[in-house]
């Protein structure tokens, strides 16, 4: 057993206020330079390790770099398979999610690269199509099982970024500033932010039960202005209630849940969605899981991998699942990659 996790430092009981922030420290993450990030030093059996990234965002929504340039970092950083997830066209404007004529290019874009480095084989590198959409009640995401045939796409990634009053002008990002969501707390759940958390996670669990996605993005993004636990703490019964609740719907969907470390590389704080303890309760749900950095630049397409991994090797994960050639496969991982 590493002495870097220990269980108490890496899960929280919730028992004090500040709990939720006592997860991966940055300490812990810092202490593990003697990974290779690269993975090149790690094998597992004779197996040559790699990591999978399905959750990017480049140029074509609100990421830096253009696809070509995550490609060229993905090999640099040995992520063999590498999907783009621009946030998919809304039918109001927002400054982070693609028009529908900029998805059009999206499509197209992201599937002649698809198809260039399958033609070529170059470096082993295989792209994937895929989108992230948001599931905004009555609006968006209610279809996706049509979207997805139509679009062509390989795979998508249902995500809840809004709550609020569910019409355009509304809507209440929850993970844009924090004054625009304490705004939106005091607007439409009369300052009561347990009502606007619960909101949340009844929005997330009415995707899950809509189903059609593939991925479950972020699930615990709603902690992202919940630093120091300003606004809530994740230690009462209230929010590991929902939690529960939320979870044993995941368990009976089929959705994979995705391990998101971009909170981490955009130094928001120091832990994955969803926190360590919530994937200690999924590890025992059997919930399958992919590792994911939510990208937003080249350079952050494995960020936080080798230590995120051995946190989930510390809980006990055997799996990480890809999406590969036949489909979605389980695969076994190290702190040095994935076994593709
Ligand atoms: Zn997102
Ligand atoms: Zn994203």
């Amino acid at each position: 057993m590493d002495k870097d996790f220990t269980s108490a430092n890496l899960f929280n009981t919730g028992s004090n206020k500040d709990g939720a922030s006592n997860s991966i420290s940055n300490n812990n993450v810092n202490s593990n330079s003697n990974i290779n990030s690269n993975g090149n030093n790690n094998s597992d059996n004779n197996c040559t390790m790699y990591w999978a990234n399905l959750h990017t965002h480049c140029s074509l929504c609100d990421g830096k770099g253009e696809p070509v340039d995550y490609v060229h970092e993905a090999i640099k950083s040995r992520v063999k398979i590498l999907g783009f997830s621009c946030h998919a066209s809304l039918p109001f404007y927002t400054g982070w999610t693609m028009t529908g004529e900029k998805q059009k290019e999206y499509l197209e874009v992201v599937s002649n690269l698809k198809k260039h480095y399958e033609k070529t084989g170059s470096d082993g590198i295989r792209i994937k199509l895929g989108l992230e959409i948001d599931y905004i009640p009555g609006i968006s995401g209610s279809n996706m099982r049509e979207c997805k045939g139509k679009m062509q796409i390989d795979y998508s990634i249902g995500s809840v970024h809004f709550i609020g009053g569910y019409s355009p002008g509304r809507l209440v990002p929850v993970d844009s500033q924090e004054e625009d969501l304490l705004r939106g707390i005091k607007t439409y759940f009369g300052n009561n932010t347990r009502k606007a958390v619960e909101e949340y996670y009844m929005v997330l669990q009415e995707m899950i039960g809509i189903g059609g996605f593939d991925i479950l993005g972020h699930l615990d993004l709603i902690k992202k202005n919940n630093k120091g636990s300003l606004l809530f703490s994740e230690g009462e019964k209230w929010y590991r209630d929902i939690v529960d609740n939320t979870l044993s719907l995941i368990s009976r969907s089929g959705l994979i849940l995705e391990v998101n470390t971009g909170g981490m590389a955009r130094k928001y704080f120091d832990t994955t969605y969803p926190s360590p303890w919530i994937l200690e309760k999924c590890l025992k749900l059997n919930i399958p899981i992919v590792l994911s950095s939510d990208a937003h630049q080249p350079s952050h397409v494995a960020a936080f991998f080798p230590e995120t991994a051995k946190m989930l090797k510390y809980i006990g994960f055997k799996e990480l699942f890809t999406l590969g050639e036949k489909g979605w496969e389980p695969c076994r991982f190290t702190p040095g990659g994935i076994c593709l």
